[in-house]
This record gives structure tokens, C-alpha cells and sequence, in this order.
């Protein structure tokens, strides 16, 4: 995810713009701004290339996350079912709006499995938020029809699947609300930044709001606006989202050479025994920011992680074992360890994760490795890489 790998003079001179006038806020200071505004024309163009109706620019994919949330009325007391396999800011972004998250089971697809989705519905359950993990996505049509029937939202968690589609549409503009993130690790980068697309209007007002103190934005005097419901700040630099104005130029560029080495690493790999890819559901198209690949048992995995990292193929993820994306390693919240105190029925659910039976999960996990695409590698150079990490994993399965 390299949108760090192509930062250059295009960003400079966006950031510059914002720079000569001193405006590095978003909003107001009309007269000043020479004309500049980063983050609404970020917006405009995202909008338009995600195939929505809106875009709300924000600080971080987590706080989008939230705002979404919030947006749709998502609070206190109310259910959000959400992966064990994520990155952290999924549960993070449900606590942080009062809401209780509710863990279930990946499949091979290693995104949200529906059966596990089925099963976790009670009736505080409010919204289903599959994440599309390293750039491919869940079972989109399934998860639509269960929340149909449940009259639940749809929130696809879209921040590392960037430019991927699914039944002809971008990922991220299916569900009722979509969130990316802009961090330095993503597709595209504003440094740090976040957004929100959606098609409701009612959603996207609200998400313009609450991101700003609940400001309704309406004339010319930012003191005198009224505030229709509480908010937060969530806002965005104009600073950080010239960066995007620039980055979102090379989005094409970055997919097409995201998608050229994806193939040329696949293609290595295709014929080995026992190597299977993560199942992309059907209708759906990658980003192709990483390759993932089930190895037949953890034994193989783990030995195949290690010589891969011998053999210097260093971009190669064992999620299994990691911190951050895997609940196995989210110690801090199974033990509780808020700063502050928790209410009771989220303390309640979050215990149940200490015996809850993930083995479903385990297994594919347990099994799984995920090689980073780079752009910045030349077709020569991934050539060379996948040889490489074709025959370290021969030597192993
Ligand atoms: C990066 C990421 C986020 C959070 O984005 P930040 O901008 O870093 O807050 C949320 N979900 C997933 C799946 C991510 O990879």
C-alpha cells in the first residue's frame, strides 16, 4: 500500500499552494486562500471516481470510522458485528462512539464470513461492518441481503482496498457507507486523513457536521452557525489533504503497477503444491496491494515466514502472530485495559472474547501469509523476487 513510494513534486507544489497563503484550515478565511481548497477538491474528485454521491474528508480512517457510525445513529447500547482479522481502529472506532463491537468469524475470503455474521445477531445489533482486508473484499452481496432481512447498515470498512471493485462498483460505495484512510501505509496517503462516501444525503450532512463541532456550515460567519447535534473535531489540515489532491492524480498509476506485480508474483507461484490463494468472491476485482496464500499446515507456514525473511523477502506478513491485526494479540482488549471506565454491557461482551471459540478462524489465519506489492519495484525486480520466493517455498512444501 505505496502511496509514501511515489511522493514527489506534484505534492510539493499542492502543499505549496497552502503554504504562500497561510489558510490551513478548511474552512472560511475566503479571502485569504488565493482560490485553494484542498480538502473540497479532494472531496469533489473522490466522490466522483468512488461513483458516489458524497465524500467527507476527514483526519483519520479510525475517525471516519466512527463518523459513520455516528452518522447513522450508531451509539450507545447498540451491536456492531466486525472481524477478528482487521486492524485495530475497527473496534477502536465502535468504543470510541459508545457502541459495543461484536467479534465473529473470517473465511478463506479472510474477511467477514456470513454464516459467523448469521449466527452473532441479536436484536441490539445494528450494523454489519465487513472490512476489506489487504485489498480484497468480503462476501458484499451476502452481507447486503442478511442486513436487508435485519434492517441492519452496511459500513465497509474500504481503508486498505482502495481502487478494488465489486459487482461493478467501487469497494467502499456498496454498503449504505464506505471508509478509507489516508495514513502514510495506505494506497494513497495525505500524510494523515480519512474519508467517508456515501449516496444518502441525510448521512453525508450529518457526517459534515459531526466531524466539525456539529457545525451545520450554513453562511458566512463560522461563529454564528448553529449547531443542530453534538460533534466532535474531526477535521482535516489543508496541509494533509493537498497531499491527497496530488495523490489521488496517481491513483491509476499506482493500481496499474500494484496489478502488474501482483500477477507477475502470482504467476510464480500458481503451480506449487499445496499453495492455495485467498478466495476473492466472485464478481469482485483486487487492488492488488498484497498476494495472499494458505500454506497446507501452521508448521509449513511458520517454517515458510521464516526462510522467506532468511532469503531477504522481507514484505511477507504472518497476520497470525501479529499485534494489530489479529485478535490474538489484542490482549489490552480482552483484558479491558481502558484508561477510563467501560460501561457494563461492553465490559460483558468484550469478557465473552476470552472463551469465545475462534478456531475457525485460527485455522485459515494460522495458514496464511501475505506478501506487500511495492510500485517502486521494476518489472526486472519482482521478477527476481518471485523466483525467489518460489523456490524458498518449494524447498518447503
Ligand atoms: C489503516 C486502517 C484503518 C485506520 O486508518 P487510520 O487512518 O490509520 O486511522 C482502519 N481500518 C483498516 C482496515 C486499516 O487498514
Amino acid at each position: 500500500m505505496p502511496g509514501f513510494e511515489l511522493f514527489g513534486k506534484e505534492e510539493r507544489l499542492e502543499v505549496n499552494d497552502v503554504l504562500e497563503s497561510g489558510v490551513l484550515m478548511r474552512y472560511g478565511f475566503d479571502a485569504q486562500r488565493n482560490g485553494h481548497w484542498k480538502a473540497k477538491t479532494f472531496e469533489k474528485a473522490f466522490a466522483k471516481r468512488m461513483q458516489s454521491d458524497h465524500c467527507t474528508l476527514v483526519s483519520s480512517g479510525t475517525s471516519a470510522l466512527s463518523i459513520a457510525l455516528a452518522t447513522a445513529g450508531i451509539g450507545a447500547g447498540d451491536e456492531v458485528i466486525m472481524p477478528v482479522f482487521t486492524f485495530v481502529a475497527s473496534f477502536e472506532a465502535i468504543l470510541a462512539v459508545g457502541a459495543i463491537p461484536v467479534l465473529v468469524d473470517i473465511d478463506r475470503s479472510l474477511t467477514l464470513d456470513p454464516h459467523a455474521v448469521k449466527q452473532a445477531i441479536t436484536p441490539k445489533t445494528k450494523c454489519i461492518m465487513p472490512v476489506h482486508m489487504c485489498g480484497s473484499m468480503a462476501n458484499l452481496k451476502a452481507l447486503k441481503t442478511i442486513c436487508e432481512t435485519h434492517k441492519l447498515i452496511l459500513l465497509e470498512d474500504a481503508c486498505q482496498a482502495l481502487g478494488g471493485f465489486y459487482d461493478g462498483k467501487p469497494l467502499g460505495s456498496y454498503g449504505d457507507l464506505g471508509c478509507f484512510s489516508f495514513d502514510y501505509v495506505k494506497t494513497i496517503t495525505c500524510g494523515e486523513g480519512g474519508a467517508i462516501i456515501t449516496n444518502n444525503n441525510t448521512y453525508a450532512k450529518h457526517a459534515g457536521q459531526y466531524q466539525d463541532h456539529g457545525h451545520d456550515h450554513i453562511g458566512q460567519d463560522r461563529g454564528a452557525e448553529s449547531h443542530p447535534h453534538l460533534g466532535y473535531n474531526f477535521r482535516i489540515s489543508e496541509l494533509n489533504a493537498a497531499v491527497g489532491v496530488a495523490q489521488l492524480r496517481k491513483l491509476d498509476q499506482i493500481l496499474s503497477l500494484q496489478k502488474r506485480n501482483y500477477s507477475i508474483l502470482r504467476k510464480a507461484l500458481l503451480d506449487i503444491n499445496g499453495l492455495t490463494f485467498r478466495e476473492v468472491p466472485e464478481s469482485g476485482i483486487e487492488n492488488y496491494s498484497f498476494l495472499s496464500f494458505l500454506l497446507p499446515s501452521e508448521e509449513l507456514t511458520r517454517k515458510a515466514h521464516e526462510a522467506l525473511s532468511k532469503n531477504g523477502i522481507d514484505a511477507c506478513f504472518y497476520w497470525y502472530d501479529n499485534k494489530w491485526h489479529y485478535i490474538r494479540g489484542w490482549e489490552h482488549l480482552k483484558n479491558l485495559k481502558s484508561l477510563g471506565s467501560l460501561s457494563s454491557a461492553i465490559k460483558n461482551k468484550l469478557l465473552e472474547l476470552n472463551t469465545a471459540d475462534f478456531s475457525k478462524s485460527d485455522a485459515i489465519m494460522s495458514c496464511t501469509l501475505s506478501a506487500l506489492i511495492k510500485v517502486g519495484w521494476s518489472e526486472e525486480e519482482m521478477q527476481i523476487r518471485a523466483n525467489k520466493m518460489r523456490s524458498t517455498l518449494l524447498n518447503i512444501i
